[in-house]
C-alpha cells in the first residue's frame, strides 16, 4: 500500500494552494454576496492548467488525472467552493468527450476544451426528471442527417457561461442519446439563474432548446446509448468532484475551529482547553480523515481504471454530510459569531448544504451502494 503523493502532485498541491489564498480568498465576500461568476478566475485555472486535468497530452491537456483533479478542487474549495464547484463542473462538461467521443471529436473539441477556449455543461436533470433520470422530457428527432431537440433543463451548472452543452435527450421509447450543442445555434435560449442560499459566486440554472438543429457529428457516443453516456460521467467525474469540494470545506472547517479555539479566551483561558471545545474538534477532524481516505481512495482507483461506481457514490455521501456536520460544529465553536455573516463558519455550512443534492442526492448515492452491498452476499 501507498498513501503518499509524487512530487509532481505535490507541486500541483502548491500551486493550487497559492492561487487560492492570493488570488482568490480577497475575492470570496464578494462573490458570496453578489452571487456572480468570477470570470478572470475561471479564465486563470484555465492558464494554469486546471481545466486540463483529464484531458490527454496528446489532445492538449496534462492528463494528470483523477487524484491530481482532487488535490486541485480540494484546494480551491478550502478558500471557495463555488469556484471548486464551478472547475468540478468544467471536467464533467469534458468527460463525455474524453471517455466517449470518437478520434474526430476529441480532435475537435478537447483542444479547445482543456484550454477553456470551449467550456461545456452538462445539462441532464429537468423539471421532470432528477433523481428519475429516465422521465426526462426532452427528446431528439433525426430529419436527414441532422437532430432536432427540443426540452428544457434545470439546474444547468456552469449553463450562463458555457459555449456548447453536453445534452442527454430521449431518441426513442427508453432510448437516449447525448449530444454536444454549441451554444450559439440558433432556438439555444438561457433561462433564469437560480439564487442559492450557499455556492453563490457559482452559477446554476435552466436552459431551453426550441427545435435546436445539431449534425450527427454532434451526436456522442453510440446512438441510444446516450444514458451511460450522461451517468458514468456523472459518477466518475461529477459525484467525486463534489466530494472534493466537501473535502475543501471540511479541511477549512478544521482549520478554522483550531484556530479560533486557540485564540478565544473565557475563564481567563483558550477554549481549546475545555474538553466540550476539544470533542468538537475531534469529531471534525474524524470526519476530515474519513472523507480524504475515501476521495482519493476512489480517484487512485479510477486512475487505474477500475470501474468505482460504488466507492464514488460513497466518497460523495460521505464527505458531502461530513462537511455539513463540520461545518455545524465550526459555527457552535464559533459561539454566537458563527452567525454573522462576516464569519466565515455560516458560509461554509450554506456552500455544504447545498452539495447534498447535487450530482445525486443521498438516497439515490444509498441506491447505488445497495447494488455493490449486496454482492457482498457469500
Ligand atoms: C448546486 C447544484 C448544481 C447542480 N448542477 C447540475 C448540473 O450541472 N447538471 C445537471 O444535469 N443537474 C444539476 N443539478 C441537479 C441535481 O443533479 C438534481 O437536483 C438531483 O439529481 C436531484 O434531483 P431533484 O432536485 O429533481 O430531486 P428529486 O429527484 O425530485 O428528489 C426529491 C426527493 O426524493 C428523494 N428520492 C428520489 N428518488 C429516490 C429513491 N429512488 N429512493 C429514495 N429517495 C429518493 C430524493 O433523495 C429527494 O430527497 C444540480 C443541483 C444542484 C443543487
Amino acid at each position: 500500500m501507498e498513501f503518499t503523493f509524487t512530487s509532481k502532485q505535490e507541486m500541483l498541491r502548491k500551486a493550487a494552494r497559492e492561487f487560492a489564498e492570493r488570488e482568490v480568498a480577497p475575492r470570496v465576500q464578494e462573490m458570496d454576496e453578489t452571487g456572480e461568476v468570477p470570470m478572470d478566475l475561471v479564465k486563470k485555472m484555465f492558464d494554469l492548467g486546471f481545466g486540463g486535468l483529464l484531458i490527454p497530452q496528446e489532445y492538449g491537456g496534462s492528463g494528470m488525472g483523477h487524484v491530481a483533479r482532487m488535490i486541485v478542487i480540494e484546494e480551491i474549495s478550502r478558500i471557495s467552493p463555488p469556484l471548486g464547484f464551478t472547475l468540478q463542473i468544467v471536467h464533467l462538461g469534458q468527460a463525455p468527450v474524453i471517455y466517449f467521443g470518437s478520434e474526430e471529436q476529441k480532435r475537435k473539441w478537447l483542444p479547445e476544451l482543456a484550454k477553456g477556449a470551449l467550456i461545456a455543461s452538462s445539462a441532464v436533470t429537468e423539471p421532470t426528471g432528477g433523481s428519475d433520470v429516465l422521465g426526462i422530457q426532452t427528446t431528439a428527432r433525426k430529419e436527414g442527417d441532422e437532430w432536432v431537440i427540443s426540452g428544457r433543463k434545470c439546474f444547468i451548472t456552469n449553463a450562463h457561461f458555457s459555449n456548447i452543452h453536453g445534452v442527454l435527450a430521449k431518441t426513442g421509447d427508453r432510448e437516449f442519446s447525448y449530444f454536444m450543442v454549441e451554444a450559439d445555434r440558433p432556438g439555444v435560449k438561457l433561462g433564469r439563474k437560480e439564487d442559492k442560499f450557499g455556492l453563490r459566486g457559482c452559477v446554476t440554472g435552466e436552459i431551453a432548446f426550441d427545435e435546436v438543429r445539431v449534425p450527427e457529428e454532434n451526436l456522442v457516443g453510440s446512438p441510444g446509448k446516450g444514458l451511460r453516456v450522461a451517468l458514468a460521467s456523472i459518477s466518475n467525474v461529477g459525484r467525486p468532484g463534489v466530494a472534493a469540494v466537501a473535502l475543501g470545506i471540511l479541511r477549512r472547517c478544521l482549520e478554522e475551529a483550531a484556530k479560533y479555539a486557540k485564540e478565544r479566551k473565557l475563564y481567563g483561558k483558550p477554549i481549546s482547553d475545555l474538553q466540550a471545545i476539544q470533542w468538537k474538534l475531534t469529531d471534525i477532524y474524524m470526519d476530515y480523515q474519513t472523507s480524504w481516505l475515501l476521495v482519493y481512495y476512489a480517484a487512485w482507483l479510477r486512475d487505474q481504471n477500475i470501474r468505482v461506481d460504488a466507492e464514488n457514490a460513497m466518497c460523495k455521501l460521505w464527505a458531502t454530510e461530513a462537511a455539513v456536520r463540520a461545518a455545524k460544529l465550526l459555527t457552535e465553536v464559533f459561539g454566537a459569531y458563527g452567525v454573522l455573516r462576516e464569519y466565515v463558519p455560516q458560509r461554509l455550512l450554506r456552500d455544504a448544504q447545498v452539495l447534498i443534492p447535487s450530482a445525486g442526492t443521498s438516497d439515490i448515492m444509498r441506491v447505488v451502494m445497495a447494488r455493490k452491498a449486496l454482492e457482498f452476499s457469500p
